[in-house]
């Protein structure tokens, strides 16, 4: 295989590697955000649960002053008819003040149910309003959630694709290379880069002389900082010589 083969094969592979790392993140990135959404349709349902409960609380306590109403007129009224069989004016006037003990505890405890009432159809409105607004908001989660979800799919479908043809790139490099560019790989993500003004493409490390000779004609070379196996762009538009091997 011809040095310029050689360089473009391993970029071929490069490539390949780059856009798999891309879909995989993007992949990731579609995963925390359905984890996202779906975190935000749940709190949603627990707002809903804890308006409903507010709301069935305030009932009770209405429902409460409503029993201690009857139960204090119940036994007004069962005074009143005492009131009326006593004959003795002593008994009478203790009967009177109990009376209007009792008469003040309704008073307090009409106050207090109207209250509740007033509270309660405050309640009811807020809580319909809020009601709505939470379940479009959540709706519109659910949508965007289906959508990640399709999303995702076509990306794995892509992540798969990008894999096989990463796959397709490796079995096209000589077996030496291809060891040599697995070696790299475990520690960068881009393997093969070009030299730029004399310095490496990634790590922007000054090349040698020699080394800069031994590139323009046609070796690929490793970068004396990252280790990365560096081209000449130059070389590979202009030349199509023998492939030698890597220094390092
Ligand atoms: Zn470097």
């Amino acid at each position: 295989m011809s040095a310029k083969h050689l360089v473009e094969k391993l970029k071929a592979l490069s490539v390949a590697h780059e856009a798999i790392a891309g879909t995989q993140d993007l992949v990731k990135q579609h995963q925390e955000a359905m984890k996202r959404k779906e975190l935000a349709v749940k709190m949603i349902d627990e707002q809903i649960t804890k308006l409903d409960l507010e709301f069935k609380q305030a009932q009770k306590n209405i429902d409460a002053f409503e029993m201690e109403l009857a139960s204090i007129q119940e036994e007004e009224s069962k005074l009143q008819k005492t009131l009326k069989s006593l004959k003795k004016q002593k008994e009478c006037a203790a009967l009177e003040k109990e009376l209007s003990l009792f008469a003040r505890k309704r008073y307090d405890t009409e106050r207090a149910l109207e209250t509740a009432c007033n509270g309660i159809a405050q309640l009811k409105s807020f809580t319909q309003t809020e009601k709505t607004r939470l379940q479009k908001e959540q709706q519109t989660l659910k949508q965007e959630l289906q959508s990640c979800c399709v999303d995702e799919k076509n990306l794995k479908q892509k992540l798969s694709t990008v894999e096989h043809a990463w796959s397709d790139a490796l079995h096209e490099v000589p077996t030496e290379w291809q060891s040599k560019y697995a070696r790299m790989l475990n520690s960068v993500t881009n393997p093969i880069v070009p030299v730029n003004n004399s310095v490496c493409g990634a790590c922007f490390y000054t090349i040698v002389e020699k080394d800069l000779q031994r590139i323009k004609l046609g070796e690929i070379v490793t970068c004396r900082s990252c280790y990365r196996f560096l081209y000449s762009t130059d070389h590979v538009a202009q030349l199509d010589a023998p492939a030698k091997q890597a220094s390092y």
